[in-house]
């Protein structure tokens, strides 16, 4: 232990320094509002260590006030549905989506699965306590090739013909052949290309297709060091502010641990656009696609 004068005076001298440094530049951070157009609650999160009190108090302490849930299975999304008084108590808005999977096994194999659409019927007829379903997915294409599946052509042409959003995993080629079986649908492109599609290939579908959004979860290159936007996205996000939204993907126990921490992060980039386009990127894209009023 230090004698306490000599403790005394390395105070002393600590403080001398703390005034004499510069104090360190404050990044700047998006304040508004943010919808979370990617958010599972899997039964891995509610059955252990995110019971809804949990969830609900992430999302708030985080300034999220709407939600696209999608959960696997789908009685993690009727729950947050479920929780009116809790949710309007938070400020929360749930957007429900029928997520394809009843397990993981379905990942790998809902394109070809007939039980998979008889299941979304289903679901679609009995809506949750939040009302109906807004839309379909998360679902994953790990070999694009597969968008031409019998069951993932029928449901995207059951989403364009109910207007239901589509949140899709999936690559640039495989928007292509979404897009071809349905092309009025409103396709999310989760993680905009988490392969890390070109820049200018993103631009190009972006144009080509106009109801295709991106969501810009786990992009690679979307942010630099010190967590500020790329120059190139930057650029693509400004030209093109009304064709993005935010998303957690709390696809596993870890993301739930550190949501607060994943979108002050998104606050952060979210900083170096204009301030019309991060408000646009952060929340009104989302709501616009849903009808949702100003929180
Ligand atoms: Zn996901």
């Amino acid at each position: 232990m230090l004698r306490p004068i000599l403790r005394q005076a390395l105070v002393l001298a600590a403080c001398a320094l703390g005034l004499a440094l510069p104090a360190p530049a404050l990044a700047q951070r998006y304040a508004g509002p943010l919808f979370d157009a990617h958010l599972h609650y899997n039964e891995e999160a509610w059955m252990s260590e995110h019971p809804l009190d949990d969830a609900l108090g992430r999302l708030k302490r985080a300034g999220v006030r709407a939600i696209v849930a999608n959960s696997r299975p789908n009685d993690g999304t009727k729950s947050l549905a479920a929780a009116r008084e809790q949710a309007a108590a938070a400020g929360l808005t749930v957007v429900p989506f029928v997520r394809l999977y009843r397990n993981r096994a379905d990942y790998g194999s809902w394109f070809n699965d007939e039980t998979i659409y008889e299941m979304v019927l289903r679901e679609l007829a009995a809506g949750t306590a939040a009302g109906p379903y807004r839309g379909l997915g998360e679902f994953h294409l790990y070999d694009s090739a597969n968008a031409n599946g019998p069951v993932a052509r029928k449901l995207m042409q059951l989403a364009q013909a109910r207007d239901l959003a589509v949140l899709a995993h999936v690559d640039d080629d495989a928007i292509d052949k979404l897009m071809a079986h349905a092309p009025q649908a409103r396709l999310i492109w989760a993680h905009t290309g988490i392969a890390g599609v070109p820049v200018e290939r993103v631009r190009a579908l972006l144009l080509k297709y106009p109801r295709l959004v991106g969501e810009l979860s786990y992009r690679p290159g979307l942010t630099g060091a010190g967590g500020g936007l790329s120059d190139e996205w930057k650029a693509l996000l400004s030209a093109h502010s009304e064709r993005f939204v935010i998303g957690s993907d709390t696809w596993i126990n870890a993301r739930w641990a550190g949501y607060e921490s994943l979108m002050a992060d998104a606050r952060r980039w979210l900083a170096d656009l204009p301030e019309a386009a991060a408000r646009r990127i952060a929340w009104d894209n989302g709501a616009g696609l849903f009808g949702l009023a100003p929180p």
